[in-house]
């Protein structure tokens, strides 16, 4: 493996992806989730930036509008006070009462006269509360009320108001007339300029609401009035509290007045995060505010955000899945061919894999399933080989043991079975037998008839042997005309009794034109005539040696004891 290869598959164990399948989906999830989240964040930040900038539009607009039209109407009222303070009835009844030289009544009916005018002027105007005029000295004469009233304004007020300044008070609560109010003052001259004293308004501030619910038509808007110190005195929605009891915090305030008309986030004086901009109205000294609640604002944002959001979870849900599709037609069958590996490496080869694809993978487990198949073959002929081997050598082998012209047992063979007879027989304590049969002068028949008919009577006598004996006994070819039957677990008494029946079969035999054959029959048994077979195959020779001594044609058996051989008569 080149490096980089074996570097980056250890990077991958390293992060736990050793498995085919789950860097597939890995990288099918980033695949999706790179791009995806890139260009989710662009139009993210574009749309910001175009809601900021439509915002920043909406209510600089707002406010610009409306602080104009409060100017407007601040110049206005300006305007009327002046008017209304220049009017002869104030200034000749002023003159009148500052004049020193007039009694008593004169004064007294010249300040019946300006209650009179102040009076009728507050009922014209629904913007006064409250009319007061004061004279060169700065005290009050009267008021629209008919009293002398104290002026809630501080400061060297009334040298400005000398020196021909309109004077615009601190807005405030007042009492008597239970309602927030400003003080607007304006000097009083007589017609040849000389100074009389001043009037003042107490204005309410309804028609400043009306401007500000006129400006603030979009139900998002909150458009308000606010001083420098962060006092709100009055809004386009309902205040609560007492008047001027709502405040801005003050990193707002400063926040507003230092960036006018430039958008501004922070926490509106009602607690609510808010985007605003705001307007001075440079006569009041004032700001005039329009916000718009954060959360609204960009609630179209966050929708689109939203929207987006599950747009991904649904790609990466599908593409994850569809990744995980993939690994598994993959990986599974590379699982299959491992284990189907594992099981021909231990030697079993009934393996066919199934495969449904042409890929790769496909054509690998088809190669396997060949190989697999061809291995198979190879084993089955190794098998079938194998087997006929296996019965080419039984056959070998019964041949080797098997006495060709007869088909019995030959002697080869006969020592082994004889031996696991006696032992059998000494494990279980049972008897067996040993019969030693010879055909009675076979010289003279085969001298007589010939080779050939010597050897039809040897398989006519092995015949009989065989269908007399039973399938647990042993009858071979001892010798030339010589025959060996042992009786397995038989005593002596039914050994004979065996012999003598074969005796008679043979006898009965008949070749058509040839002379009768017989046969002598030696009978030994274990234990009665030794201990191991040589022993007892010995006393069934001796005893068959009997047989022929006495004439031939009889079955004998074994003594007791060694029996000495005796020569036979020809
Ligand atoms: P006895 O009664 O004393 O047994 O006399 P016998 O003639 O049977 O015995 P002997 O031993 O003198 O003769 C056996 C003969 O058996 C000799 C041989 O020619 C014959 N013989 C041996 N093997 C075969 C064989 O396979 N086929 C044929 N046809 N004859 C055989
Ligand atoms: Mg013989
Ligand atoms: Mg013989």
């Amino acid at each position: 493996m080149v490096s980089w290869e074996r570097a980056t598959s250890g990077f991958l164990d390293r992060i736990g992806l050793q498995s085919i399948k789950s860097k597939i989906i890995v990288f099918a999830l980033l695949a999706t989730l790179i791009p995806s989240v890139t260009t989710g964040w662009l139009s993210y930040r574009n749309n910001r930036r175009a809601i900021d900038e439509q915002i920043v539009l909406e209510l600089t607009s707002v406010t610009s509008h409306a602080s104009r039209e409060l100017e407007l109407w601040l110049k206005e009222r300006r305007y009327e006070l002046r008017v209304l303070s220049s009017s002869y009835e104030v200034s000749e009844n002023l003159e009148k009462l500052n004049r020193s030289g007039q009694v008593g009544r004169t004064k007294a009916l010249a300040l019946q006269r300006i209650e009179a005018y102040l009076g009728s002027i507050g009922e014209k105007f629904s913007d006064y509360e409250e009319l007061v005029v004061l004279d060169a000295q700065g005290n009050t004469l009267t008021s629209s009320m008919g009293r002398a009233v104290e002026l809630n304004l501080t400061g060297n007020w009334f040298d400005r108001v000398q020196a021909n300044e309109t004077v615009i008070g601190n807005p405030y609560w007042d009492e008597t007339f239970d309602v927030g109010v400003m003080i607007i003052v304006e000097r009083i001259v007589a017609a040849d300029g000389t100074f009389l004293g001043a009037m003042a308004a107490k204005i309410n501030f309804d028609e400043i609401n009306g401007i500000l619910t006129s400006y603030a038509k979009n139900p998002s808007h909150e458009l308000y009035l606010v001083t420098k110190k962060g006092e709100i005195v009055i809004s386009s929605r309902k205040l609560d509290g007492p008047f001027m009891a709502s405040e801005l915090m003050a990193t707002a305030t400063e926040g507003l007045f230092a960036h006018e008309m430039s958008l501004v986030e922070f926490r509106s004086f009602r607690g609510n995060a808010v985007m605003g901009a705001l307007h001075t109205v440079p006569q009041l000294g004032w700001g005039l505010v329009a916000e718009k609640d954060r959360t609204q604002a960009y609630s179209v944002i966050v929708r689109l955000r939203n929207i987006t959001l599950a747009l991904i979870s649904t790609a990466l849900l599908g593409i994850g899945l569809a990744a995980y599709l993939l690994g598994l037609t993959i990986v599974s069958p590379l699982r299959r061919l491992t284990h189907g590996a594992t099981k021909v490496a231990r030697g079993d080869l009934d393996v066919n894999l199934p495969f449904h694809d042409r890929s790769e993978v496909g054509y690998m487990t088809e190669v396997f399933n060949g190989m697999v198949a061809r291995l198979r073959k190879f084993r089955d002929e190794n098998v079938a080989i194998n087997q006929e081997l296996h019965n080419k050598n039984a056959a070998l082998r019964m041949l080797s043991i098997t006495d060709s012209l007869t088909g019995l047992y030959n002697r080869t063979e006969l020592p082994k079975l004889l031996e696991i007879e006696l032992a059998r027989a000494q494990q279980r304590q049972h008897s067996f037998s040993i019969l030693m049969i010879d055909i009675d002068r076979f010289k003279r028949f085969n001298d007589t008839y010939g080779h050939q008919a010597g050897d039809d009577l040897l398989r006519c006598v092995a015949e009989v042997l065989k269908s007399l004996s039973r399938a647990c006994d042993v009858a071979a070819r001892y010798g030339g005309e010589e025959f060996l039957i042992l009786l397995t677990e038989t005593e002596p008494d039914e050994a004979l009794r065996f012999a003598e029946r074969l005796r008679v079969r043979v006898e009965q035999i008949r070749s058509q034109g040839k002379e009768r054959v017989t046969i002598s029959v030696g009978v030994a048994s274990f234990p009665s005539n030794g201990d191991d077979v040589e022993s007892i195959i010995r006393q069934a020779d001796a005893a068959l040696y009997r047989c022929k001594r006495r004439g031939r044609n009889q079955v004998a058996p074994a003594r007791a004891g060694q029996e000495i051989l005796e020569p036979i008569p020809g």
